[in-house]
């Protein structure tokens, strides 16, 4: 049986949180003499001088039309790696409790983790990239807090078997998080509209990648009403800052010019890849539903020296477990693209 106050910290069940003066008095006044901000104004022209809405609600509304999810299923980070943290300080005891990863997956997951002094277990994916449930099930214990799955995964690019993912849902009762920054470009459909059957799960999606905003520190985490109050209650204060507020209301008016980037995106990812195949130091260039390719090449560190001689920095993973030989390189604009394809011929 899943139960949420078990799985919780008991210091956090129990936390009184800060209570700002944004979050004391929210209705009209003509003075605000009640937080100590500098009343002449800033040097710059908006109301910068003002502290930010502790808890986003105009972001949060524009969201909840796009993704579908009411705001009070939405919670937003500094990046999804504020998000991975925060979960880990509201669920995991530490030097107490432990996390599962499934590598080869996003590195944050283990260093976040590892600041909160949170043990790691890790569960190897399968040769193919999806999730070994047996070996999951013998990892999990009494203190196993969270499972962190990322689908479409970083570095390998494919999606998890959707069964696998509620196979654990279903037999799991600590966190499930799923980690879908990529999911703009999958062929898969995203787990926000499951939310209502898991009350284990918490989506994780981001602005970085897709929406092209990766400068303005944008991460969402979608779950219960409960597990968002509780995160709420652990992040600091005032996380997402007024000027990415305003860009990011901004750029939520926006949805069909994104979506065109997408379509541009996926299509030059089809001709990459057919491309990167014909190549003779190409070994395998692995099936994607990401922005980026998984290859496997002749000599991965000297191709990547090779392609920075030309000016094009990709990901060596050569080192990274089930990646032996790969690169992970970024679906560019099509000149970047034909660039990077004329360097590894040469
Ligand atoms: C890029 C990426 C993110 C995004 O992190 P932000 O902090 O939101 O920029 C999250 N998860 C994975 C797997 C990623 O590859």
């Amino acid at each position: 049986m899943f139960q949420l106050e078990e799985l919780v910290r008991p210091n956090i069940l129990t936390l009184v949180p800060y209570s700002s003066a944004r979050d004391e008095f929210k209705g009209e006044a003509d003075i605000f003499l009640d937080a100590n901000e500098n009343s002449l104004g800033s040097p710059l022209t908006k109301w910068y001088n003002r502290y930010p809405d502790p808890l986003q609600w105009k972001v949060k509304e524009k969201l909840s039309a796009i993704k579908g999810i009411a705001s009070r299923h939405i919670f937003l980070g500094n990046g999804s790696d504020e998000c991975i943290d925060v979960l880990l300080r509201v669920f995991c005891e530490p030097a107490i409790d432990n996390i599962v990863i499934v590598p080869p997956t996003y590195g944050m997951y283990e260093v976040s983790a590892a600041i909160n002094n949170v043990k790691v277990r890790k569960v190897p994916l399968t040769p193919d990239f999806q999730l070994d449930l047996a070996g999951l099930e013998k990892a999990i214990d009494g203190h196993t807090k969270m499972i962190f799955l990322c689908s479409p995964n970083n570095p390998t690019g494919n999606s998890l078997d959707r069964k696998d993912v509620e196979v654990l849902l279903n037999n799991y009762f600590g966190i499930v998080v799923m980690d879908e920054a990529y999911i703009n470009f999958s062929r898969q459909r995203s787990f926000v509209p499951d939310l209502p059957d898991y009350p284990n799960l918490v989506v994780m999606q981001t602005l970085s990648k897709a929406w092209g905003l990766a400068a303005l520190r944008l991460g969402m985490a979608f779950a219960s009403q409960e597990i968002i109050s509780l995160m709420n209650k652990v992040k600091p204060p005032y996380n997402i800052n007024q000027a990415t507020q305003d860009l990011v209301l901004k750029a939520l008016d926006e949805v069909g010019q994104v979506n065109d980037m997408i379509r541009v995106l996926v299509d030059e990812r089809g001709r990459l890849e057919q491309e990167l195949k014909r190549l003779s130091i190409v070994r395998e260039v692995y099936p994607s539903d990401a922005n980026f390719l998984l290859v496997k090449v002749d000599n991965a560190t000297g191709t990547y020296r090779k392609l920075l001689d030309n000016g094009i920095v990709v990901r060596d993973r050569s080192n990274v477990i089930l990646c032996e030989g790969c690169l992970r390189i970024t679906v560019g604009t099509e000149t970047e693209n034909d660039a990077l394809l004329k360097a590894l011929i040469h």
